[in-house]
């Protein structure tokens, strides 16, 4: 077997065991990423010479019995809007095409802390803006599925190289489903902490009440070790939680006897593809037969979710990216009369579409005239979502809903029409409106073989029980063992 093609956690014991060198592991990934690379184009950077001198610096203390981490030698890659120091952190725009940061953000210090190794950047949507990774200003992913099919968004770069062996896990960020949503239709598992759990220090800012970064990963298993390395509290943001840290593998067990998987009848209506459907009934059966008892619930203003969604996180973003004027970092336009003639020219040429359909939009909704119709209602919205969810886990230990409506779609399919991608992320908004965590994990296959996935909700800060779950799930399912044919 090719080393690239294990998972974390087996390629952290071998390399602990000094069964193989962080070199040769290296190697392999950075050849499967020679072979694959030009058909998927997941990567905007690569970072190979950092990569194989921090390899040498690790091996050293391997070799001298020193301690190197629990992801000590590991390849990872990462989602270009979390800032890595020295390397080039894009946001797959031309605003920031040149940028590159000065300081790193908290979980890559906590990535490298644990011995992991940075190999690379991954593509996104622009600004993390889609679901499709196709408003990338950089280049166009392709789903390793079926290489005219897109990898999901925003992080389809980082579901896609998880999902080749182009990286053992990767780091994305989910404001409205950017991890679970291409977790899916890349058949990877994809895990959106509970808002708070990890820091966003260093996270470029999309909706800052939304936005939560966590990992793609080959199992569920890796995901926990993943989660035991990025989580806890931080100073540097103000949101983080300052909780006692969990050991996530402790959680890794397969067995859900007892446990109540909660079914909202209500919010999983038709709009829904029938292969997917029928991979959602299936997931159901087969926790039954686990010994989990199945409990319908209610989730009334959970279809409400999707308004409330494009309205927060558009407002949000109007703000957070007002920060980009050409003056002070990012794109500057080279021809200009005067001071506001330089801000539009730089935010018209350094923003792509969807990006200034957002902040358009996100302006809109924060206007005097529209404010209390449109933001001051979306927020009363999410706290009756929010009360919605808090009910619901009075009945059950996790709701199970399908990750996304659909499986894969081609280019160019939705990007006509920004609504019907907005209704992609149908199922994944609740959960940021909420602040929840959720997982989606293979599921199926629909009849042309797109891969299927299913998502697992929590209560806040109930990863334990959500990751004990949806292993028990992998284990008695065989979806998570097939491979993309590239
Ligand atoms: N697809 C959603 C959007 O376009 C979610 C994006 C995200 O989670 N970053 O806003």
């Amino acid at each position: 077997m090719d080393l690239y093609s294990l998972t974390l956690t087996d390629i952290a014991k071998k390399i602990k065991d000094k069964e193989v060198s962080i070199k040769e592991v290296l190697d392999s990934v950075y050849s499967r990423i020679e072979e694959v690379e030009p058909k998927v184009d997941a990567y905007i950077t690569l970072t190979q010479s950092q990569a194989y001198e921090r390899a040498e610096k690790l091996q050293q203390k391997l070799d001298n019995n020193e301690d190197i981490g629990i992801l000590g030698g590991v390849p990872i890659a990462i989602k270009d809007n979390i800032c890595t120091k020295g390397v080039k952190t894009t946001c797959a725009s031309r605003m920031l095409e040149n940028y590159t940061p000065i300081y790193d953000a908290t979980v890559i210090k906590k990535l490298e802390d644990a011995g992991a190794i940075v190999i690379g950047k991954t593509n996104m949507d622009e600004f993390a803006m889609g679901s499709s990774t196709e408003t990338s200003y950089i280049k166009k992913t392709k789903n390793p599925w079926d290489l005219t099919r897109v990898p999901g968004g925003s992080s389809g770069g980082s579901a896609a190289v998880v999902s080749s062996d182009m990286a053992f896990a990767a780091l994305g960020s989910d404001t409205g489903g950017s991890i679970r949503q291409p977790a899916s239709y890349c058949s990877v598992v994809g895990l959106k902490p509970t808002y708070g759990l990890i820091s966003r220090f260093g996270l470029i800012a999309f909706a800052s009440s939304l936005d939560q970064i966590g990992p793609f990963t080959k199992t569920v298993e890796d995901a926990a070790l993943m989660l035991n390395v990025i989580s806890g509290h931080d100073k540097m943001d103000t949101t983080s939680a300052n909780l006692e840290k969990v050991d996530y593998l402790k959680a890794i067990v397969n067995d859900v006897k007892g446990k109540v998987i909660g079914i909202p009848t209500d919010f999983i209506t038709d709009g829904i593809n029938k292969d997917v459907r029928e991979a959602y009934d299936k997931a159901i059966d087969t926790l039954k037969n686990v010994g989990a008892k199945i409990q319908e619930i209610k989730l009334e203003y959970a279809k409400y979710s999707l308004a409330t969604y494009y309205i927060i996180a558009t407002a949000e973003a109007s703000s957070n990216l007002g920060r980009y004027d050409g003056i002070r970092y990012g794109y500057r336009a080279k021809d200009f009369e005067d001071l506001d003639d330089l801000y539009y020219k730089s935010r018209t040429e350094g923003f792509g579409a969807e990006v200034k359909r957002r902040i358009m939009l996100g302006t809109y909704v924060l206007s005097s005239g529209y404010y209390d119709a449109y933001y001051k209602r979306a927020q009363q919205v999410r706290t009756l979502i929010i009360e919605n969810f808090k009910e619901a886990f009075k009945l059950c230990d996790s709701i199970l809903i399908p990750t996304a409506p659909n499986t894969a779609f081609k280019f160019g399919e939705k990007s006509e029409n920004p609504l019907e991608m907005y209704l992609e992320d149908i199922y994944t908004v609740p959960v940021n409106i909420a602040g929840l965590p959720a997982i989606s994990i293979p599921g199926g296959f629909d009849s042309e073989n797109m891969p299927i996935g299913i998502q697992f909700i929590a209560n806040s800060f109930e990863e334990e029980k959500l990751l004990n779950i949806a292993y028990t799930f992998e284990q008695n399912t065989d979806y998570y063992k097939n491979k993309p044919n590239i």
